[in-house]
């Protein structure tokens, strides 16, 4: 397999502390082009830049995550918005959103900081990486009202969101989960998401898909998450995998240079 673009990672988690240098090292072998590592804080969005420098094929964001929001300190985005200035591997704001999903949750903090990230991403011209769970309600009526360029992480929510959110000509990001035996509520998801609005990615180290749930995943595994989504449209599972590489490409803002698509070992 080649183009595996994987456009929502965490390699700056401690899962990947022994061995984070070999594992990337070894992921352009395995037909991976391109990794974006996604933050949740500001501290995350440092790390990430400093990681995302040492690798042409890895770009990054800047953002704070909704889970996170009570640790959000005043100033917070002016500070994202300096580091998102600093580095041209930064390619979007995220990941912002709205988690209603452990109890003790601050809802209007929550809204706050996604709303003024959707701001900051507006005046940077940068799409935004969306982060919802158990919120869909406000999660909607937010992006109703900003129309962000972006992308719905993650997807869990049902088929009917699904086509509201690419009604607001928004992406979609699935992961392992739709290899899942239970994945039958994303599947019906996927299935209302136009080829040119999917995106693919692991979330890692978290969600491998089938035969490794359970088990550190990097963004190798997005073959076997391709495979089932390929399978569903009826499509080549290499097909699949040029299309979303192509679609993440886009969404980022990555240059394509002619033939590179053929080649994996051939830098962006
Ligand atoms: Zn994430």
């Amino acid at each position: 397999m080649r183009n595996i673009f994987d456009t929502h990672s965490h390699y700056g988690d401690r899962a990947f502390d022994d061995d984070r240098a070999e594992v990337l090292a070894g992921l352009p072998g395995k037909g991976v082009r391109c990794a974006v590592l996604v933050s949740c804080s500001v501290k995350d969005t440092e790390n990430n830049i400093r990681l995302a420098g040492e690798y042409d094929w890895i770009y990054t964001t800047a953002g704070f995550h909704p889970e996170y929001a009570s640790d959000a300190e005043e100033g917070c985005v002016s500070e994202l918005r300096k580091l998102a200035l600093s580095s041209p591997d930064v390619r979007a704001i995220g990941e912002i959103g709205l988690d209603y999903h452990y109890e003790g949750y601050d809802r209007e903090k929550q809204i706050k900081l996604f709303c003024d990230q959707l701001e900051l991403a507006k005046e940077l011209s940068l799409p935004v990486i969306i982060h919802s769970r158990d919120a869909a309600e406000d999660t909607m009526r937010i992006l109703r009202e900003y129309r962000p360029e972006g992308v719905m992480h993650c997807f869990s929510y049902s088929a009917e969101i699904a086509k509201e959110v690419i009604k607001l000509g928004m992406y979609i990001g699935f992961t392992g989960v739709i290899t899942f035996r239970n994945a039958k509520k994303a599947l019906k998801a996927l299935a209302e998401v136009p080829d040119d609005r999917l995106l693919l990615e692991t979330d890692c180290p978290y969600m491998a898909p089938e035969p490794y749930r359970g088990r550190r995943c990097d963004s190798s595994m997005i073959a076997h998450t391709a495979a089932r989504a390929a399978e569903l449209r009826g499509m080549d599972t290499q097909a699949l995998l040029d299309m979303t590489c192509r679609n993440g490409m886009r969404f980022y803002g990555i240059e394509e240079k002619s033939g590179a698509e053929n080649n994996h070992e051939e830098k962006l």
